[in-house]
């Protein structure tokens, strides 16, 4: 495999090394017991990757999305899955983006010093889905305070997490000019919250990835927690969005070079017919193939890292990384479960769990038909479909 260095040789060296005390074993038990890779990410708060993008002046790195997004690929390069930790990264992006000084002050150096952790954000909706601008979840300001009523889906990481960036309607639908118009954001501190107006219900899936139901009933949220401006919430949203499904590109190039390692060794160990099976170009050939896919996504991906970076719009290119990601991604963990045959399907091969690890990444964050449409609309100029 070419192993070009880059000029994020050090930090994937240093990443590597912390994962390295982490065997296979250790993800595979996670898995096995749905569990929360509790060590694992102590180890990455305590040697501060999950702080890295913070500002240097509030005890973090400095860094950009496309270090981050390296930090994201080697995680899941060595067999384990950023989906446990992801969501600091993309909130992160939210809160330096539009939050006040006062709210950078008070929250981002505990989040620095590992503190504090900011993993969940609550977007989607039960009845909505993919609709966002529909959302029911509303926010009313009374004295002093937002009361919010509503219901969420699908919101990750909450059992470990200290904050949740939550997206809520300030102003009715009805009344506004644009749908886009008339949601906001807000920072909810969970230990304030669970129980007292925020119910959560967890909800078991195909991966080991902690998500839940939430229903907000009559829960008070301080006014000084709205992020930014009333009303503008959903642009505000859209910076993460960008920064998460930039970030999730990285994942799956990491997955994707997880299973195309996987498979070359395993192809040119296994001897079947008194040959290596890597021997016969049906065996071959869908590998590189599937190479060639996630090098052409990384290529994507660091194209959108750099906009974000430079502050430029990003949208396109941060859906199409994520889009030619998943997919590449995909395309490799079928050619490595083929190509072990039915080892693949054995647990203790670890390919049946990072198979359905990385299957999720085309329905979520954004389902690969939203990436078409957004594509076809924004780029294309063809009529909205929707
Ligand atoms: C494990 C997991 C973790 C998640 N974590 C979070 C989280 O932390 N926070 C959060 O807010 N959300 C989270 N999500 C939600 C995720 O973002 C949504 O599931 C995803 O955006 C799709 O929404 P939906 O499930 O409601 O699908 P729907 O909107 O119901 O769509 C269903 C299918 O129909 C297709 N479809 C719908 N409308 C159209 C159309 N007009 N044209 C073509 N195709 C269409 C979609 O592409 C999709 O394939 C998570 C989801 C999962 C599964």
């Amino acid at each position: 495999m070419i192993n070009e260095s880059d000029e994020y040789q050090e930090i994937r060296d240093a990443v590597r090394q912390l994962c390295g005390q982490f065997p296979d074993e250790y993800f595979r038990q996670v898995d096995q017991q749905r569990a929360y890779p509790e060590k694992f990410v102590d180890a990455l708060m305590e040697a501060g990757w999950l702080a890295a993008m913070i500002p240097q002046e509030y005890g973090g790195s400095g860094l950009g999305l496309a270090a981050a997004s390296v930090i994201m690929e080697e995680i899941n390069r060595c067999g384990a899955n950023s989906g446990a930790v992801h969501g600091q990264m993309y909130n992160m992006s939210t809160l330096l983006r539009n939050g006040s000084r006062a709210q950078k002050e008070k929250y981002l150096p505990l989040i620095a010093a590992g503190k504090l952790r900011i993993q969940s954000m609550g977007v989607t909706e039960p009845t909505t889905g993919t609709d966002t601008t529909r959302i029911k979840t509303a926010a009313v300001k009374k004295d002093g305070r937002y009361v919010v009523n509503g219901q969420k889906v699908w919101i990750s990481r909450v059992q470990h997490s200290d904050l949740l960036i939550l997206l809520a309607r300030t102003t009715p639908l009805a009344e506004v000019r644009k749908k886009s118009e008339g949601m906001s954001i807000f920072i909810v501190d969970l230990h304030d919250s669970i129980g007292k107006g925020l119910t959560l219900r967890p909800i078991p899936n195909m991966v080991n990835h902690e998500t839940n139901e939430l229903f907000f009933d009559n829960l008070e949220i301080p006014e000084e927690n709205l992020i930014g401006e009333e009303g503008k919430g959903f642009r505000y949203i859209l910076d993460g969005l960008n920064a998460e499904r930039t970030l999730i590109a990285a994942e799956c190039i990491g997955d994707g070079y997880w299973f195309i390692d996987r498979a070359t060794r395993y192809a040119n160990q296994r001897v079947v017919f008194d040959r290596p099976i890597g021997k016969n170009q049906g065996v071959q050939f869908p590998i590189a193939e599937a190479y060639i896919e996630v090098e052409a996504a990384n290529l994507m991906r660091f194209r959108a890292c750099a906009l974000f970076d430079a502050q430029q719009p990003c949208g396109a290119q941060a859906n199409m990384a994520k889009y030619l990601a998943a997919k590449a991604s995909w395309e490799a963990a079928n050619v490595c479960l083929q190509t072990h045959g039915g080892f693949g399907f054995a647990t203790e091969y670890d390919i049946e769990r990072k198979f359905r690890e990385t299957r999720l990444y085309q329905v979520a964050p954004v389902s690969t038909n939203m990436i078409f449409a957004y594509v076809a609309e924004h780029l294309l100029g063809l009529p909205r479909s929707f």
